[in-house]
């Protein structure tokens, strides 16, 4: 027997549980047994791909090539050096790249999935890796289905199961069994399988398998290695490396010809080609690269932003709008029930967030409500018509579930009913459950002999189910909304409830049910308060060039209220409604989002048609969600923000980034991140060109003048280890510049190469050849012999290479007002390159190998004033530049 062919009672007993769950301690005795509910190995990272991957480069090749051309001539202390070089790039590389890699897995490891289960008849949330066979788990719309279960109640279950039979429209589930033999996973409409998406509705099931024993498990269970990520950033700056690997190729091949032309030896020619390639080629880039956006992705996390695809990283930097969520993300999302209207009559709520301490007054007297049937009616049915519950923890109150409904028991509580007994008074038969797109949610219940059907939504929506809505028909509808109206005016968000009797035989609930004939019961309104730091962070965003569109199901009103509240708008906020968008053509949609900022009363899939005409426009849009709905929205954007806590896993796989707070702040902060990223990449490529181009112009120049090369093959690997090792990763770890968030969006087209950039590496590169060549010539001038003039010009190179990172930290901000040690990894890696540069020249044994030898005092002070020009000069540039930029 197959578990769909069994019924419910059978497919229990089979695995010796019940409706009600396991218990915990049968729970974890089978976890034993059975072991955790996940599929092994899911992201391991082949370390051998890595090793191999520092090998798959071209300037390794040039460098293999190298070292068997040095043994053929039997210059073993060459050979050694490039083995050396090759060893340790290798190195290098491999830990840098392994660990940005698993830093990057762990962070997306972090969104676990969660599922809700049933032990010891309490319902908990654990995460689903804890789940076995026998426990009973719960369904809700946007959930991933946790283990493969066999589902005993459904309602309006629908389940997306495309990754398992290919077909993307949702299936309805039932609980009948099947008798048929041998049916695909998609006929198994009782059976929810691991891994797929429920899209709609409510469900609950037993576990039958876990892990390798799932559908899904059957499938991965040759899980393939991951190979390293690579992203759209990464091929940008890997493309501009091959670039400049390219020019510096042919640069090395001009420095050969004009060598041979020069009639020096081809061996000896050939050895300084190699050396000047390896020198000029930033082979370090790709790989700090991947470390800088390691470390970008860690300092996001850290700011409760997790990335969950790499491109996001480079597109926040050029983010220029924002769309955000209101209800939780903008705001607190916690709820406080502060005015009721009976229908009659307004009344004041008193108490902060969940506390239930607190009186109902009418007009700033005490209500004696067991003299008020109309606001017991109101308040009982928003105890009642709930999913949630209050409960208290650590002598505090809290909501399991949805606030709104959180607020909404609450109240009832202050008014002194007793949610149990009122559950036991009203005992709950059937649910329609609260849907963004519908705006509405009703609950039918037996009351003695009779059944009731419990409605509560939208105003508009309860309004226009009510038939005569409270007296006299039509004109009250307008009233109510009205007051509905008034009550929104103050940023409340506004709740209607209603009634309607049902036939004592009733057993389900269906959407005909309460098309009309309800009876309005009365308002109840809500503040829910801004979240201080969106407030900042909105301040931040227009500072940062970046609009913020607030979209939310409330309505237009609450919407624009709470939008002058945290800054969104000013006073004369234009609002968009759903209603008026329902109608509105995407040529008309186009021209509005120019200027709107304001959504109201919007479904989640109005969202995507608001994204998508951004987009049109030419704006980088990120965009917020939660739910279902929300997903198509959430892939169409640029960058799909879900939202960690509230956020369903249907939203959170279809996201680039899951903000784990749920807080708009926090995604101003990942933009602001995302810019550091690209910003200290610019930092990096700003130190490399330049120097590496000094060390092949400044042979140029030598060679034209007459001289040998200012330094040996085996010196310039030593420069470019030494220094391109360390800095260019340190430059990487910048903390990010003061001004950045004061920018402007960088245009996602720009490359990585600015104008100015460009200049300033033409400027740096002629100085920092000159002053080489200037020392070179002065120590050979003084008489020495060319040990020591090459030992003054490699010296004289790796100080120039000192300050260039240092004038790299900022583009336009003199060094001196950037702190020392800000950024202590720099600091650091540059007291190492010293004492490494000392013992090139001290040690003997590096002397013998590189043909060094000790230098005096004077060309000591000499190389110091040499390269420490590279600081005043640039120094000047950014003065005149900062200058010219303010006179404009
Ligand atoms: P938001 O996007 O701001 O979270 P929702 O779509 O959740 O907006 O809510 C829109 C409207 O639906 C609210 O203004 C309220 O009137 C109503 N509403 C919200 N939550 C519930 C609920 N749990 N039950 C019934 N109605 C609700
Ligand atoms: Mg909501």
């Amino acid at each position: 027997m197959k578990w769909y062919q069994l019924d419910v009672k059978g497919t229990l007993s089979k695995l010796n549980a019940g409706e009600q769950g396991l218990n915990s301690s049968e729970a974890s005795r089978r976890l034993s047994e059975y072991g955790p509910n996940s599929l092994p190995e899911e992201a391991r990272i082949s370390k051998l791909k890595i090793l191999i991957h520092q090998f798959a480069n071209p300037l390794i090749y040039i460098l293999m090539a190298a070292a068997v051309v040095t043994t053929v001539l039997k210059d073993y202390i060459d050979t050694g050096v490039i083995a050396g070089v090759l060893v340790l790039n290798a190195i290098i590389g491999f830990i840098q790249e392994f660990r940005a890699e698993t830093s990057v897995r762990a962070l997306r490891a972090m969104t676990v999935t969660k599922a809700r289960v049933l032990r010891d008849g309490i319902e908990k949330e654990i995460d689903s890796r804890g789940l076995v066979p026998g426990d009973v788990v719960m369904l809700a719309s946007g959930d991933k289905v946790p283990a493969e279960m066999r589902l005993f109640g459904v309602n309006e279950l629908n389940i997306e199961e495309a990754m398992l039979t290919g077909e993307s429209l949702p299936v309805e589930k039932t609980i009948k069994p099947i008798a048929e033999d041998d049916l695909t996973y998609g006929d198994q409409t009782n059976i929810a399988f691991m891994g797929t998406m429920v899209v709609r509705g409510r469900g609950k099931g037993v576990v039958v398998g876990t892990g390798l024993k799932t559908a899904l498990g059957r499938i991965a269970k040759d899980v393939k290695e991951l190979s390293i990520t690579k992203n759209p950033l990464q091929e940008k700056i890997e493309r501009f490396a091959h670039f400049i690997g390219a020019l510096s190729i042919g640069g090395a091949a001009v420095i050969f010809a004009l060598g041979m032309a020069l009639g020096f030896k081809a061996a000896e020619m050939f050895k300084t080609a190699v050396a000047v390639t390896v020198a000029t080629v930033p082979e370090g880039l790709p790989i700090v690269v991947t470390v800088t956006m390691a470390i970008g992705l860690n300092r996001m996390a850290r700011r409760n932003a997790i990335i969950r695809k790499l491109h996001a990283v480079e597109t926040l930097g050029s983010t220029t709008v924002i769309c955000s969520d209101k209800t939780g993300t903008l705001t607190k999302n916690e709820m406080t029930v502060r005015l009721i209207h009976d229908g009659r009559k307004a009344y004041e709520v008193e108490g902060t967030g969940y506390e239930t301490g607190g009186n109902i007054l009418h007009e700033g007297n005490r209500a004696d409500i067991s003299e008020l049937k109309d606001l017991q009616d109101v308040l009982r049915i928003g105890l009642l018509c709930n999913e949630s519950e209050i409960y208290e923890e650590e002598g505090r109150f809290k909501v399991k579930g949805d606030p709104t409904e959180g607020a909404l028991i609450v109240s009832a509580m202050k008014a002194g009913l007793d949610p149990e007994k009122e559950r036991d008074a009203y005992p709950q038969v059937s649910v329609i459950p609260f849907e963004s797109d519908r705006g509405y949610m009703a609950t039918l219940h037996s009351h003695g002999s009779k059944k009731l059907i419990f409605i509560k939504g939208t105003p508009e929506n309860v309004v226009g189910m009510c038939t005569e809505c409270m007296l006299e028909g039509e004109l009250r509808k307008k009233e109510i909304l009205k007051a509905s109206e008034a009550f929104a005016s103050e940023g409340m968000r506004v709740l209607a409830m209603g009634y309607k009797e049902a036939p004592a035989g009733s057993e389900a609930l269906t959407h005909d049910d309460i098309k009309e004939g309800v009876k309005f019961a009365g308002l109840q309104g809500m503040i829910d308060p801004p979240r201080p730091e969106s407030i900042e962070a909105i301040k931040g965003c227009k500072a940062a060039g970046i609009r913020v569109v607030m979209i939310t199901g409330d309505h237009a009103v609450t919407a624009g209220a709470i939008g002058r509240q945290i800054g969104i708008t000013g006073d004369d906020a234009k609002v968009i409604t759903g209603k008026e968008l329902a109608v509105m053509g995407d040529g008309e949609l186009y021209e509005r989002v120019a200027d709107v900022s304001i959504f109201a009363r919007v479904a989640p899939e109005h969202k995507l048609r608001i994204v998508q005409q951004l987009m049109k426009r030419g704006e980088i849009v990120a965009v917020t969600g939660d739910g279902v709905n929300d997903a198509p929205a959430l892939k169409a954007a640029h960058i799909g923000v879900a939202m960690g806590r509230s956020g369903t896993d249907v939203a959170k796989e279809a996201a680039d980034m899951v903000v784990v707070d749920d807080n708009f702040a926090s995604i101003f902060s990942a933009v602001e991140e995302g810019r550091i990223v690209f910003d200290n990449l610019r930092k990096v490529v700003v130190f490399l060109i330049p120097t590496g181009f000094a060390a092949l112009i400044s042979i140029g120049i030598s060679m034209i003048l007459g001289l040998p090369a200012p330094y040996l093959p085996a010196q310039l690997l030593w420069i470019n280890l030494v220094t391109n090792g360390l800095q260019d990763v340190a430059l990487g770890f910048e903390p990010g510049e003061k001004d950045i968030i004061r920018r402007r969006p960088r245009p996602p087209k720009e490359g990585i190469m600015s104008r100015l950039m460009l200049e300033r590496s033409v400027l740096v590169g002629a100085l920092i050849s000159a002053g080489v060549v200037f020392n070179y010539l002065a120590a050979i001038k003084d008489g020495g012999d060319i040990a020591n003039a090459r030992t003054t010009a490699v010296t004289t190179m790796v100080f120039f290479q000192f300050f260039q990172a240092w004038n790299s930290r900022s583009e336009t901000i003199s060094v001196f007002k950037i702190p020392l040690l800000s950024n202590p990894f720099l600091f650091y890696s540059m007291i190492a390159s010293f004492f490494a540069q000392l013992t090139f020249i001290y040690v003997p044994a590096m002397q013998w190998v590189f043909k060094t030898v000790p230098l005096t005092a004077a060309e000591w002070g000499r190389i110091a004033l040499v390269s420490l020009s590279v600081i005043v000069v640039v120094e000047l540039d950014k003065a005149v530049r900062s200058r010219l930029s303010r006179a404009r």
